[in-house]
């Protein structure tokens, strides 16, 4: 509870103090440090200040300063052992791929997911550990290079450290990368927040042989480093203690954990102390924010930072205040404000290598081999090639090694059916069970292993780096579709599940491109389209040209996609690139263990799936088809489904769909999967329909409306059902007029 609940008389335990620099050292020296007991001398409704007394003294505190101080009454007993451990809120801050989600599995014993390019973490995700008598609650943020605001990753990750205050944060570095990976570390000693670094990836620094200083560099940043390697889990426990340290209150009392300010410059200190002169008369804000760091994101001409002070009184002076610094900046060193940061940054991070005796190794390097192997596959000629192989390797073993565990699934399903048919006697619960149940979930679980080897496939690509080079040979392709390499990581990943796929845009910097992927990503066959393609090309064409057919139709969702994408970058959505840089990071050795997990959590979620949409959606499709108007129905005809898809077979005629298979379509909407387990239900295997109108019927699933997951997930991502909306409008409208089209024209000639 906060200090400023508690009524006049009352005593309590200071948990912790929250807010930011200045403020929080004033109220601690002031003696409201944790542990302290506080007694309500004086709290009346209406009354600010509010008097209490604290270490034999009487003080008074602002309502809002109240506010942030936590505390625990003393008359309550705590309820158990767990909830009386104090809790320490730690958020993981760093770069892409520097490791933090490995920390985070680490010391939680969770399973994130881990991958090896910008983007796998979009959310912030929660996991504990208990240490000594602390439980420390770690939160996984998204990888940043800076806090600037200009991705909404940048702008999620610093409104987490602002809003939510983690009292300590954990910046997890890239140590054979520091130049840059300390770039993010400046950026949150602007903030004054309390931070413990942890080295990671050390064994690769080591292995390289590249020496500094670790102490020294630890003064100069007024920080722990910890080395770590989230690889073996070495150094956690140096980690956690060091975060309990600082948590435990020792600001200002050891050089490790001192605030330090990094000199910007003269033009630009002068600028942050005009600003902060009126930002500091605001007590509001110098609660929530370090006034220095907000002086220094207006000088950078952020948005954000202009938002907050918008309604302030001394707003236009504040303004004016930081043209005039922009300008002086301007005149003294020709550049904007925002390069004399950055610079000045830069600068001071070289500066403390340098004094930390910073030398690289030339040993062993990892990133030898990267190049080595980059220049190979990010080859102009031999780049395209490895990758088309790749893909067709990928698809070529999914479907011929999961062809076996596939028969014997079918056989086990089989089997099951079977016994039930001969033990039990006939009615409705039989052919619920039988041809319901059984024939609609069996007809789609039997996918599971081929599922999963395509999960390996992506999971190996993403661990081990190579995603990110496939999205940097793209690029130049991405481009000519008004998208960027970047679209091309989620596009992959549709081929998994659209739903992932859609939240992985939130990469893509420009909101255009990243809109635009979004939209055309359901054109990817996801894997709950797979039953089908193989149920259908399985009955109606030979062996030798099942792959070619089923190639053919991801082919086909991919020109489409393209064909789409540039549609919508010419007329629906205009705008402007932004250059970025694509990042590539170093060949890592996936683990089995890492890639045997994240196929598992997939596996897992297709499992779920089956035991919950597609059990319920088969049992009503398959009393939709046992009853009819008059109770049990004679034939299929006669039953309420048969009449339903009767009803909607003039929309489809063009396609030469009969009403079994549009009412299959019709059940899709919910989940792919659902078209294969009702064609299992509806036909039991006697297809009365031509190759011509199966086909047909393959693109119409390939293209139609994804399912209700993904265009919720869209509304999510673009913040609006209107594209949602868009997106499963234009997708079924396609699907009809590209089917129908093939139809068409086939039947001239067939
Ligand atoms: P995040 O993007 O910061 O969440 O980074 P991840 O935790 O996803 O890690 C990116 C990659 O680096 C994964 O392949 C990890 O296995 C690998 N990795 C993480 N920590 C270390 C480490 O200390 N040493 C080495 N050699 N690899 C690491
Ligand atoms: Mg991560």
């Amino acid at each position: 509870m906060k200090l400023s609940d508690l009524h006049t008389g009352q005593q309590a335990v200071i948990v912790k103090v929250k807010g930011h620099g200045g403020f929080r050292k004033r109220i601690l020296e002031m003696g409201f440090v944790k542990g302290q007991e506080v007694e309500v001398l004086l709290n009346a409704p209406l009354q600010d200040p509010v008097k209490y007394k604290v270490m034999g003294y009487e003080v008074s505190l602002r309502r809002q300063e109240a506010e942030m101080i936590e505390v625990e009454a003393t008359h309550e007993e705590p309820v158990s052992q767990e909830s009386r451990r104090p809790e320490i809120t730690v958020a993981l801050v760093g770069n892409p791929n520097c490791g933090k989600t490995s920390l985070f599995n680490f010391a939680s014993g969770a399973h994130e997911r881990v991958g090896n390019y910008s983007g796998v973490t979009v959310d912030a995700k929660e996991g504990y550990t208990d240490f000594g008598r602390f439980r420390i609650r770690l939160v996984d943020l998204p990888g940043t290079y800076s806090l600037s605001a200009y991705s909404p990753e940048e702008l999620y990750v610093r409104r987490q450290l602002v809003d939510s205050t983690p009292d300590v944060v954990i910046n997890v570095i890239d140590s054979s990368n520091l130049e840059r990976n300390l770039y993010l570390t400046t950026q949150l000693m602007d903030m004054h927040l309390r931070v413990v670094c942890a080295l990671n990836m050390f064994d690769e620094t080591e292995r390289r042989g590249d020496r500094f200083n670790i102490e020294t560099l630890s003064r100069l940043l007024g920080m722990p480093l910890v080395p770590t390697s989230f690889k073996t889990g070495r150094g956690l426990e140096q980690l956690l203690g060091e975060v309990v340290h600082i948590f435990e209150n020792r600001e200002g009392h050891d050089e490790y954990y001192r605030h330090q300010h990094i000199k910007h410059g003269h033009e630009i200190e002068e600028g942050i102390a005009n600003i902060q002169k009126y930002l500091k008369g605001n007590d509001l804000l110098r609660l929530r924010y370090s006034t220095r760091w907000l002086a220094l994101k207006l000088l950078e001409n952020d948005e954000a930072a202009e938002k907050v002070i918008a309604d302030l009184p001394e707003c236009e002076q504040i303004l004016l205040a930081r043209d005039q610094a922009v300008r002086r900046v301007k005149e003294e060193t020709g550049d904007d404000a925002e390069t004399a940061i950055m610079d000045a940054k830069y600068g001071f991070i070289r500066g403390a290598l340098h004094e930390a005796g910073y030398q690289r190794g030339e040993k062993d390097d990892t990133y030898r081999t990267t190049h080595w192997i980059d220049a190979l596959i990010t080859n102009k000629w031999l780049g395209f090639p490895i990758f088309l192989a790749l893909l067709f390797l990928m698809f070529e073993v999914t479907f011929t090694l999961g062809q076996y565990p596939m028969d014997w699934i079918d056989m086990g399903v089989q089997w099951l059916g079977d016994l039930i048919s001969e033990n039990m006697s006939d009615g409705p619960l039989k052919a619920m069970l039988v041809d319901g149940i059984i024939g609609g979930v069996g007809s789609v679980i039997v996918f599971l292993p081929q599922i999963l080897i395509l999960y390996t496939f992506i999971s190996v690509m993403e661990d081990s780096g190579y995603m990110a080079r496939a999205a940097f040979i793209m690029d130049k392709i991405m481009h000519g579709m008004g998208l960027h390499g970047k679209s091309f990581i989620p596009l992959i990943m549709a081929f998994g599940c659209n739903v992932p796929a859609v939240m992985a845009t939130r990469t893509i910097e420009s909101r255009r491109s990243r809109l635009i992927t979004m939209l055309v990503l359901p054109m990817m066959s996801c894997s709950a389209r797979l039953p089908i393609y193989i149920m259908i090309t399985g009955a109606f064409f030979a062996v030798k040209y099942q792959s070619l057919i089923m190639i053919s139709l991801y082919v086909t969702g991919i020109l489409l996609s393209v064909l789409m994408a540039r549609i919508l970058c010419t007329w629906v959505i205009k705008g402007d690139d932004t250059p970025f840089v694509m990042e590539l990071p170093p060949y890592r050795c996936p683990t089995a263990k890492a890639v045997f997990r994240h196929t598992w959590e997939k596996g897992k979620q297709y499992l779920k799936k089956m035991g919950g949409i597609i059990l319920v959606a088969s049992i009503i499709v398959w009393a939709l088809g046992y009853f009819g108007t008059m109770g049990v129905a004679p034939s299929l005809e006669d039953s309420f489904i048969g009449l339903l898809g009767k009803a909607v077979e003039p929309v489809f005629s063009v396609q030469g769909f009969d009403w079994r298979l549009d009412v299959s379509l019709l059940a899709g909407v919910g989940a792919k999967e659902i078209v294969a387990s009702t064609i299992g239900v509806l036909y039991n295997g006697d297809y009365n329909f031509s190759p011509l109108v199966a086909y047909s019927f393959l693109l119409f699933v390939l293209i139609y409306f994804p399912c209700i997951a993904t265009i919720v997930a869209i509304k999510n991502e673009s913040g609006s059902w209107r594209w949602a909306v868009f997106a499963a409008l234009y997708t079924t409208a396609l699907a009809w007029i590209v089917s129908a089209v093939f139809y068409q024209v086939g039947s001239l000639w067939l």
